[in-house]
């Protein structure tokens, strides 16, 4: 399969294909209804593809659509896998594969980032302690730009304000007001939710199940959106300094991982998937990165994210003004662009492929 042509045109045909393409290969599929539907009234599921051992000792994991409409790139890397290496892999006897399809399918099926519930699954992983309440002061302050309450207008003067907040303040402060996530705007861009979320509670309840007596998992959460064009930077939510860096450094390459630090990816962000999945299985080494393949240009990013929530919930469903915002939407987290389509599937099936290689290091 051409890596083009692993990108499917919606949730639903992805979905069909992930299900028909990993039961030819050979891998066990099981299905997790979110209790939502798509709309074409589909039902929506978090799907599993499964190869290898039942209880593994060691497991290499690929996950897409966290964040919904970055799942045309993450199931196209996965059907990619199937269609190649992962498909015809022999797995060692006490290892396994794993495949997790659509992990928010209702903002894949909705061309949303976030859930059914306005929700950012990336700022809803919570760990013990942490409570669903709070938002940086800056947040409050931008609440107005970030969150117009009225439908897309014609005329956009939201590239200059931004561009005048970032000559005010810096892009890092705009960034930590921003990005790091709020849990007071239910309506706004990056919430975290007022609780666990659907796919929160499913993962909770699989993952011990999984993995509670494996010695060590290497996950990768494919994600669109940030960094420069075609390239991709792996974040850890980890101290650069850790012994967990280090190993995925030389693992990966030192180039392309990046732990916590003030200018990184992931800092200093609440909720996000990797942290919360160790806490599911402490025993377990669980090694999360989240690969990140970048697109348009930071501010081009942020206002397709604004139009599109500014549309779905003040405007008029299926206008021209809502069809815009989600055409400037899918430009911003799956471009069109072939090269770009080929480029982001080919470094992410190498990085599935490291991530694969490690299932057959002798034991620690
Ligand atoms: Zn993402």
């Amino acid at each position: 399969m051409h890596a083009v042509d692993a990108f499917s045109p919606d949730y639903a045909t992805a979905r069909r294909r992930f299900r028909e393409l990993a039961a030819e290969r050979g891998f066990v599929l099981s299905e997790h209804p979110v209790g939502q539907v798509g709309p074409a009234g589909e039902e929506l599921s978090i799907d599993v593809a499964w190869k290898g051992a039942a209880a593994p000792r060691r497991a290499a994991v690929v996950s897409s659509g966290t964040h919904g409409v970055e799942g045309y790139f993450g199931g196209a890397v996965q059907l990619a896998l199937l269609d190649g290496p992962w498909g015809s892999a022999e797995v060692p006897d006490d290892c396994a594969l794993v495949l997790i399809h659509a992990i928010n399918p209702y903002g894949f099926a909705w061309n949303r980032r976030v859930n059914e519930d306005n929700v950012d699954l990336n700022r809803n992983f919570l760990l013990e302690g942490q409570t669903f309440s709070g938002a940086p002061d800056g947040y409050r302050r931008l609440d107005g730009l970030l969150n117009p309450p009225s439908p897309p207008a014609g005329f956009e003067a939201f590239l200059p304000r931004a561009a005048w907040q970032i000559l005010r303040t810096g892009f890092g402060a705009l960034k930590a007001a921003i990005a790091v996530g709020q849990y007071e705007f239910p309506q706004g861009l990056f919430f975290g939710g007022a609780g666990p979320s659907r796919s929160q509670e499913l993962l909770a309840e699989l993952l011990p199940a999984w993995f509670a007596s494996t010695e060590r998992v290497v996950h990768l959460d494919l994600h669109t959106g940030m960094g420069a064009w075609g390239t991709c930077t792996l974040a850890v939510a980890e101290d650069e300094s850790s012994d967990r860096v280090r190993w995925l450094a030389e693992t990966f390459g030192a180039d392309s991982v990046q732990g916590l630090s003030e200018d990184g990816v992931l800092y200093p962000i609440r909720g996000v998937l990797g942290a919360w999945l160790q806490e599911q299985v402490p025993a377990c080494e669980y090694q999360c990165m989240l690969a990140e393949f970048g697109t348009q240009p930071v501010l081009r990013v942020l206002q397709a994210l604004r139009g599109e929530n500014r549309a779905h919930h003040h405007g008029v469903a299926g206008s021209a003004s809502s069809q815009r915002a989600k055409q400037t939407m899918l430009a911003a987290f799956a471009p069109g662009s072939t090269s770009w389509r080929q480029a982001v599937v080919d470094q992410a099936v190498r990085l599935a492929e490291t991530a694969r290689t490690t299932l057959h290091e002798p034991a620690q």
